[in-house]
């Protein structure tokens, strides 16, 4: 047998994990409810209308070309423009990079970054290619926890413990995957204190960023005086375009600290060519279009999290914390009737034929939770969570 890479055969990206499972049941005519994936697109979703027609329109005019490796100038521009009326940053074009979505300004970030032995602190429960890609680099996740008692907020001193001469960065994901939670403005401003303490740059995940339901989301990015803050966004999220894979990073860096890993990422930006060019004006056109549809969006989202989470607190054996963002709820399991997080999910996939994902799947602090994505209508939400309490009053004779 040809051996494969030991760094690639190490990977585990539990959201995905659980579907061959689900699959085996589905091959036997089997209806399962999913409720694993956070993809908008698989529900009444859609991205607006004019970043369609922008899409449509640049594949037919032409601009099917590669384009510059740091991205289109005009989104770039474009970019800076939602993102001063969003945080108000004090940047420029310069300091935009366009990815392969999120998840491409992710590889960017740690390639850049981190050289084995290198750690980065990332929160736990968190979005697993946190610890996947940082292990991929050869680098180290260190999992600072977030508290569910206190609204599953970071824990600045446990964050503080973790750091060494050989942590490069503290990632953050606000609002959060998988635990729904908005940071407070002092949260945000205590893990900028920190960050200056050490001489470390902040990374933030601000995908989910107009998404809220209380509150708003602050930016580290807008906080920041003189600590290196790389904030990445995309269309995934609050432009309902996951299958589109565009997203950027861009650098608010008051000092400029950050020169030479910004070099970095501009080597690893072009030796992977460019992104997406018709995605890029599809892109121009949701920066600079109306925003009008996300509060529809939004209106139907919120009913629905507040079906789930009412429910939630009616079955026995489980409690949640009402999410503040994003479209995940993190419940936990009161009840340890079963081996492990994942044995739980295993038995309700197969006894009552609903997928969520295992909380020990995002880390450590996953551990006796699981995922639920809230986006389908509440008619799919009701038929889930019936057959959820019904599996739950069976097993717990309750
Ligand atoms: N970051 C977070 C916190 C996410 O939840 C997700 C997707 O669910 C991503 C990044 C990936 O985003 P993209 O589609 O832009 O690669």
């Amino acid at each position: 047998m040809i051996r494969a890479s030991q760094r690639a055969m190490g990977i585990v990206y539990a959201i995905r994990d659980v579907v061959l499972p689900a699959r085996e049941l589905e091959k036997k005519g089997i209806k399962v409810i999913r409720l694993n994936i956070g993809d908008p697109g698989k529900y009444d979703f859609q991205p607006p209308e004019h970043m369609q027609e922008a899409y449509c329109r640049a594949i037919k005019e032409g601009h099917n070309y590669y384009g510059p490796s740091e991205g289109l100038p005009e989104l770039r521009e474009a970019i800076v423009e939602r993102e001063k009326r969003k945080n108000g940053v004090d940047i420029t074009p310069d300091d935009v990079r366009v990815t392969t979505a999120v998840t491409e300004a992710l590889q960017f970030v740690f390639g850049g970054l981190l050289d084995p032995g290198d750690n980065i602190l990332v929160p736990s429960p968190s979005y697993p290619p946190y610890v996947g890609l940082v292990k991929f680099y050869g680098a180290e996740p260190r999992e600072y926890m977030t508290v569910e008692e206190n609204g599953w907020q970071p824990d600045i001193d446990d964050m503080r413990k973790l750091i060494d001469e050989r942590t490069k960065a503290i990632a953050v994901i606000n609002p959060n995957n998988p635990t729904g939670a908005l940071y407070e403005k002092k949260t945000v401003k205590a893990i900028l204190d920190l960050a200056g303490e050490y001489d470390l740059p902040v990374i933030s995940d601000e995908i989910y960023d107009l998404m809220t339901y209380e509150g708003k989301h602050v930016s580290p990015g807008s906080l920041t005086k003189d600590v290196p803050v790389i904030v990445m966004n995309g269309l995934s999220k609050v432009y309902f375009a996951t299958g589109w894979r565009l997203g950027y990073l861009y650098y608010v860096d008051p000092e400029g600290k950050l020169e030479e890993v910004r070099e970095a990422i501009d080597k690893l930006a072009r030796i992977r060519v460019c992104p997406n060019t018709p995605a890029q004006l599809a892109a121009i056109a949701g920066m600079r279009g109306p925003m009008d549809y996300l509060e529809e969006y939004m209106k139907k989202l919120r009913e629905r999290r507040d079906y789930v989470y009412k429910r939630i607190q009616e079955i026995p054996g489980v409690s949640a914390v009402k999410p503040q963002g994003a479209f995940y709820i993190f419940p936990k399991i009161e009840e340890r009737k079963w081996k492990s997080d994942f044995d739980f999910v295993m038995d309700v996939l197969h006894e009552a034929h609903v997928l969520f994902v295992h909380g020990s799947g995002f880390g450590k602090a996953g551990d006796w939770h699981f995922r639920i994505v809230f986006l389908p209508p509440v008619d799919v939400l009701e038929e889930a969570m019936d057959r959820f309490e019904e599996f739950m009053r069976k097993r717990l004779g309750a």
